[in-house]
């Protein structure tokens, strides 16, 4: 089930670098919101601060909330592996484990779990190869090795991996750019039905994309290396890119910088 994720007064370090301060932000359930904005601005920390991957990172610290339906993700009751599992995360490169078979990437997660049903991990591989548009082209060659697939493909693969666990949100991180304008499409296609069952929060560089795929955007900017990135605005796609209400946000989507 899809959730809602709301940031409030979000603040990231890197030790004692502060690279985001003060966002702010809902992103409702089953929509797609992307975070544009120049390079270094911290997309990428926000969107890390939201599955606590963030945590991982010597030094790194994050404060103000992060609730996922009201539940605070950093709370005292709240425990950071399920955190991982209810928010999905899919990189940049795809990234399949490379010695396992395309079968055993997209059961990873069960596996780790210690489902061992058979039916079970039949019916789950089926529905999260068939939701990530993949399953045409590899059911047939299940026990292949993942690696072995195009680069879109494997992109495929890592969306049918993380939504394989059920996750409530999919966090995706530049999902397209290594991927060339066939895969791009097919995995924006993908990103849109997505939305029907999760919450997606993608990073993207390509403002079209994001016009194409989103319902929100959120701008960050930065006023200044060393300073700290803030969300400048947030509003539904078609609004933010016809009448942005900031200056920034307008120069940043007339190219005019980043
Ligand atoms: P974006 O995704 O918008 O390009 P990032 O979130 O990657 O921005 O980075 C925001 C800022 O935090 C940048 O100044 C970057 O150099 C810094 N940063 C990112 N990751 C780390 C890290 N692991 N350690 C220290 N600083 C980092």
């Amino acid at each position: 089930m899809a959730k809602q994720v709301e940031l409030r007064e979000l603040d990231v370090h890197y030790g004692s670098f502060q690279a985001v301060a003060g966002v702010d932000l809902v992103v409702p359930p089953c929509s797609v919101t992307a975070f544009i904005g120049p390079s270094g601005c911290g997309k990428s920390t926000v969107l890390r601060s939201i599955n606590r991957m963030i945590e991982v990172i010597p030094g790194a610290r994050v404060g103000g909330k992060i609730l996922l339906d009201g539940e605070d993700v950093y709370g005292p009751k709240a425990d950071a592996v399920e955190v991982r599992r209810t928010v999905g995360m899919v990189f940049q490169r795809p990234n399949p484990f490379p010695t396992m078979s395309i079968r055993q990437n997209v059961l990873a997660g069960l596996a780790l779990q210690g489902v061992r049903d058979k039916a079970l991990l039949a019916d789950v591989l089926e529905r999260s190869l068939r939701q990530a548009n993949l399953w045409h082209e590899v059911k047939d060659r299940l026990d292949k090795p993942g690696a072995g697939l195009s680069g879109g493909q494997q992109q495929r693969l890592c969306i049918a991996r993380a939504i394989a666990v059920s996750p409530a949100v999919v966090l995706m991180d530049e999902p397209c750019s290594a991927l060339d304008p066939i895969s791009t499409e097919a995995v924006e296609k993908l990103i849109v039905e997505l939305k029907q069952e999760f919450t997606v929060v993608i990073v993207t560089h390509n403002m079209a994309q994001a016009a194409r795929v989103s319902d929100q955007t959120a701008f960050f900017n930065l006023e200044a290396i060393g300073k700290p990135g803030r969300l400048v605005e947030a509003g539904p796609t078609a609004k933010l890119f016809a009448e942005p209400s900031e200056q920034a946000t307008q120069d940043y989507i007339e190219g005019r910088f980043g």
